[in-house]
């Protein structure tokens, strides 16, 4: 895979802390784009074919990974933690998370835990754990000495886990696949379409503050107010699990997200998406998920807008790390691109007069 997406998984990045990636995005847009524009949340997109008389499409990642805050340091110099984002608090035992100060040091930490040696007699390590039960030890031997290297309430607490390649080097490892993935393809598509190929003003970016409930979208769809947007996300496979209804599979294509409880896809744009990817030979597979995009958010501006998300296959999202695979990349990179290149004028017509 590109460089590029090592470099955007290793940043740190929780919800509303997004500044690194959004600079990050800012400098690799600019040399494409004929302008930048950024929303007061932080959203950040770059336009293409800037004032064409056509369809105005969008195209979003989103720049936040789940973590966590700093809430408070007990007195024995341990860290107290919000989580920003879903998680389960039973995956988070034991592992390595980093504070990250204001001008982005890393403290290394470990979240604490009870060894069954201790936690036997009372039964306890049966109970099930929420995040907030967990602490955060970076070492501290009191709650001054934990001030003294740099803790503050408030701060963003991040995942260790950085990129990693598995041994056959085709499945990738990290704990911000979800969504750093999204904003690498919204570069790639900027340096890689050429502007007459386009029959669309096109913005290319991503959002902030996907994982605390979609407030980004909501921010950035106001701005660029769209006639299509395009949603590029990860999705979680329970491929690795036996049962009936596991939808999503590492190595199948791209999810085709045809129905999540936030929403359910605009009829016209599966019959277009559909057509596109069989003429052009891209492999996907039906999904339907149990969480949301940033296009559930965005479909909802203004009278409606056209949305589809295209999705990544991923296993273990919002767990400390996720893997995904280099087949399922080239094909979501390669549906984007041709998604893109067929929207016009005629085509939103016609994607409209099906729903
Ligand atoms: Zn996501």
């Amino acid at each position: 895979m590109d460089k590029l997406y090592r470099e955007l998984v290793d940043l740190p990045g929780a919800p509303s802390f997004e500044k690194p990636v959004k600079e990050y995005m800012r400098k690799n847009l600019a040399p494409y784009v004929d302008e930048i524009i950024e929303d007061k949340l932080g959203s950040i997109y770059g336009i293409i074919n800037k004032g064409y008389d056509g369809p105005k499409v969008m195209l979003a990642g989103h720049m936040d990974e789940v973590g966590a805050i700093v809430i408070g340091i007990k007195k024995n110099g341990l860290i107290k933690m919000s989580n920003l984002g879903g998680v389960n608090g039973d995956v988070f035992l034991s592992q390595h998370m980093d504070i990250i100060t204001d001008d982005l040091e890393k403290i290394p930490g470990v979240t604490a835990s009870v060894p069954p040696h201790l936690s036997r007699e009372s039964g306890s390590s049966t109970k099930k754990l929420v995040f907030t039960d967990l602490l955060l030890d970076i070492g501290a031997d009191s709650d001054e000495h934990a001030k003294e290297l740099g803790v503050k309430v408030g701060q963003q607490i991040i995942i260790h886990n950085n990129f990693t390649v598995s041994k056959d080097g085709k499945k990738y490892f990290s704990k911000a696949w979800d969504d750093r993935f999204g904003c690498g393809i919204s570069l790639e598509v900027a340096k890689e379409i050429k502007k007459e190929e386009l029959e669309c003003e096109l913005y290319v970016g991503a959002n902030v503050q996907e994982e605390v409930g979609l407030r980004g979208a909501e921010t950035a769809g106001n701005m660029v107010s769209p006639d299509v947007f395009l949603a590029v996300d990860t999705s979680p496979c329970a491929d690795v699990f036996d049962g009936d209804d596991i939808s999503g599979k590492i190595g199948g294509g791209f999810l085709l997200r045809f129905y999540d409880p936030r929403a359910i896809m605009h009829q016209g744009m599966k019959k277009f998406i559909i057509e596109e990817a069989e003429k052009h030979n891209v492999k996907f597979q039906y999904y339907k998920s149990m969480g949301g995009t940033d296009a559930a958010r965005v479909q909802l501006a203004n009278d409606g807008v056209l949305v589809a998300t295209i999705g990544m296959p991923a296993r273990y999202i919002h767990s400390t790390t996720s893997m995904i695979s280099e087949d399922d990349y080239l094909e979501v990179k390669k549906m984007v691109m041709i998604v893109i290149k067929a929207l016009n004028k005629a085509k939103v017509e016609e994607i409209r007069a099906n729903v």
